[in-house]
């Protein structure tokens, strides 16, 4: 283990998450092989919403490419709360089904917590039911909200000592920032959190050693915003109009500038957003083996 990089040198070091997804899925290969029980995951999609129905079909190749039998609930645009909620408690009496998952967006009026706290705990892989995020506090075996794990694993796979250690969250939503910073204080890590009406940001985000930008803000994070040798995951994921006229998707933080000044950064694209992917298929896992 080491305390974050305080030696003089040019750029950061890339965090790939491509790279160590690609490394949880081969894990999860093996432990599915080992195990010789089907995994299955159940993924509840609502309506005709254009980028879910990709992400859904993206996520079926990747749970096929694993070992994991992906089954896609199919509900249609004018379904209500009773048919959603139907069919989630349905799922959840299923022995078979031992993954749930609900894509979003649900329609207008549905109200997104309400249904997502009927998910069964222990099948509720996303980790959004909030008697898993209760869990997370307590500190107990639970499935933890994947985005969440994401980041941690990308700050522990630097080899940063988080014991101790000054670590910033920029962004509190209860289902990325505030989690984040809970899993932190449980590595005894001393943790701010920040929001859109913290004052003084800067001179917060300046004294971590371990920075996460959860904001939803591109670019919020300069380079005169960082401590030199930091940790910084960007969580971000902003689509913009780029210099070229097309549409792009950037981070939180300003990557040209800040990779001048941190020890450690995580891209936007191929940082978070696959380790997130490969957190969800882990989850899924541990939920089937249990
Ligand atoms: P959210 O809108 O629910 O919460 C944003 C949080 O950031 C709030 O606490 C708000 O007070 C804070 N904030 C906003 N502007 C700020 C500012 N200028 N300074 C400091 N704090 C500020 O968003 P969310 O759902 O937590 O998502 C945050 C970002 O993470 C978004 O870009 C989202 O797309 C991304 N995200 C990424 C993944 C992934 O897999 N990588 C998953 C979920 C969310």
């Amino acid at each position: 283990m080491s305390t974050a990089k305080t030696t003089a040198k040019t750029t950061a070091t890339i965090i790939d998450g491509k790279q160590l997804s690609a490394t949880v899925r081969e894990t999860l290969v093996a432990r599915i092989k080992a195990a010789g029980r089907p995994v299955r995951l159940d993924a509840v999609l609502v309506g005709s919403d254009r980028s879910a129905a990709i992400y859904a079909e993206n996520q079926a190749k990747t749970c096929t490419a694993v070992g994991i039998d992906y089954r896609l609930h199919r509900l249609p645009d004018g379904a209500g709360y009773d048919d959603i909620a139907g069919r989630i408690l349905l799922l959840n009496t299923e022995d078979d089904a031992r993954a749930i998952m609900l894509h979003l967006p649900l329609p207008a009026g549905v109200d997104v917590e309400r249904i997502q706290s009927l998910i069964a705990p222990e099948k509720d892989v996303e980790g959004v039911n909030p008697a898993n995020i209760g869990n997370v506090v307590y500190g107990r075996r639970s499935l933890v909200p994947c985005t969440a794990l994401a980041s941690i694993e990308m700050i522990e796979s630097t080899g940063v000592e988080l014991r101790g250690s000054r670590c910033v969250i920029v962004g509190a939503s209860n289902i990325v920032g505030k989690p984040i910073a809970v899993l932190l204080m449980r590595a005894e890590a001393t943790v701010i959190s920040t929001n859109k009406f913290t004052r003084g940001i800067a001179d917060l985000t300046r004294s971590a050693d371990v920075l996460v930008a959860a904001a939803g803000v591109p670019g919020l994070i300069k380079g005169d915003m960082v401590k030199p040798g930091a940790v910084v995951i960007d969580v971000g994921i902003n689509r913009i109009t780029g210099p070229d006229g097309k549409s792009m998707t950037v981070g939180d933080v300003a990557f040209d500038e800040v990779r001048e000044v941190a020890g450690y950064l995580s891209p936007v694209p191929g940082g978070v957003g696959p380790m997130t992917v490969a957190m969800l298929l882990r989850n899924t896992v541990d939920a089937a083996l249990r």
